[in-house]
């Protein structure tokens, strides 16, 4: 029977970095698991990339603050290119409750330490994003550090610097069970037989629930899917352009190869493991888009091209990072709510720090515990695109 000191399920970006850091932090004896043939099928692989420190609670900017930097030095880091493109996200407010809620938050992340996030009258929007429609615009946010990193390159660059630090990635492994004795947690059954070890961490995206279910934990994080449009390539709006968010309606876009990336977030979905491509989404998307940006007009879609995947529910819409404490040894990185890519870094951090100080100098990890929803100590983050 096979050991290891810790046992990670997943291989997304979140199990990636958690295996990177235990390496920095001198682990070296990590089994990551991944019952795919390869990694990124889960959410990483479908995610738009996007990166930001512009956050409505302290807690989600600190993790921002910790994550972006990496990104920035990542490529030097590990060798790996991190496909982070620093071109800010615009908030366009139009109503002032938007508008307000934008100060409130800008003071926030100012207190927390950001340093590149302004506030704007309706002339700077223009010039930040001339090709919108403005006449209703009375204000936004913009932050110069934000932007957008390739996912999927991220993620290999946490694993390979990892696997050559001693980790091993099994793939086509899937975690079948989670076995306890009078300690705690003591190993996994998984389609290719038990690995025995007292450190095992959830890192199991949208499927963390069910993951759950096998310590008889009831982790409250729910699949809901979340559609991406690409155009075909387009020049009518820069290729320098940030994530551009319209507060009215949710919609946003940013560039993307030669065209852009339209994405808006449905009301009317409701939670489940749906991955197929609702075509009647085009529509949706692009009434919005219109709105704001008109010279999408003239935007080509391909249905083919569009793509769905599944964000990872939590009902504060905050994640659960570190142990479980009912059953020791088990870890928990799960619910990012649709922040899993830009917060990677920093869980993994946390994570190792938990595993292997028992504490963490980034945040308070009692707020973001498991126990906190049975407690009704909800954190509510708002900011969630
Ligand atoms: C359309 C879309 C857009 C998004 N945009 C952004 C964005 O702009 N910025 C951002 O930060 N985030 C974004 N996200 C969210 C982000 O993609 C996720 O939060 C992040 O990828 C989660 O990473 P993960 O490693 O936890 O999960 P995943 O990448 O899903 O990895 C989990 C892995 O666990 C494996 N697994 C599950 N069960 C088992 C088992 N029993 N045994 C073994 N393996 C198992 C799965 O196969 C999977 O590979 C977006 C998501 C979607 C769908």
């Amino acid at each position: 029977m096979k050991s290891a000191e810790v046992i990670i399920i997943g291989g997304g970006i979140v199990g990636s970095s958690i295996a990177y850091h235990l390496t920095e932090a001198g682990v070296r004896d990590i089994v990551v698991l991944e019952r795919e043939t390869h990694q990124g099928k889960g959410s990483t692989g479908k995610s738009m990339g996007g990166v930001r420190a512009q956050f409505s609670t302290p807690i989600s900017i600190r993790m921002s603050l910790y994550s972006i930097p990496f990104f920035d030095t990542f490529d030097e880091v590990m060798g790996h290119p991190s496909g982070y493109r620093p071109q800010g996200y615009l908030f366009v407010a139009t109503d002032p409750r938007h508008m307000a809620y934008l100060q409130e938050n800008y003071h926030r992340q100012i207190e927390a330490g950001l340093k590149t996030v302004q506030l704007l009258c309706p002339e700077d929007v223009r010039r930040i994003a001339p090709e919108i429609r403005s006449d209703d615009v009375i204000g936004g946010s913009f932050c110069s550090t934000d932007g957008f990193v390739d996912p999927h390159s991220v993620m290999t660059g946490f694993m390979q610097k990892a696997m050559e630090r001693g980790a091993q990635l099994m793939r086509e492994t899937e975690v079948t069970g989670i076995q306890v004795d009078g300690q705690g947690v003591c190993g996994v059954e998984t389609s290719k037989g038990t690995i025995s070890g007292r450190v095992v961490v959830n890192a199991a995206g949208a499927w963390a629930g069910q993951v759950g279910q096998l310590a008889g934990i009831d982790l409250p994080v729910e699949p809901l899917r979340r559609m991406l449009v690409p155009t075909e390539p387009f020049e009518k709006v820069s290729h320098e352009s940030p994530m551009v968010v319209d507060m009215s309606t949710g919609f946003h876009y940013r560039p993307e190869g030669r065209g852009l990336l339209l994405a808006w977030n449905d009301p009317e979905e409701t939670p489940g493991f749906k991955t197929n491509f609702d075509r009647a989404f085009i529509e949706k998307v692009l009434t919005r888009g219109v709105n704001r940006l008109p010279v999408l007009e003239e935007a080509e879609v391909n249905p083919k091209r569009a793509w769905a995947g599944l964000y990872e529910m939590t009902p504060d819409h905050f994640p659960v990072i570190g142990p479980v404490k009912s059953l020791p040894g088990l870890f928990l990185a799960n619910g990012f709510s649709g922040h899993g890519v830009m917060h990677s870094p920093a869980t993994g951090r946390i994570v190792a720090d938990l595993i292997t100080q028992g504490h963490s100098d980034m945040v308070d990890v009692e707020a973001l515990a498991l126990e906190r929803f049975a407690e009704g100590r909800l954190l509510h983050e708002t900011a969630v695109l």
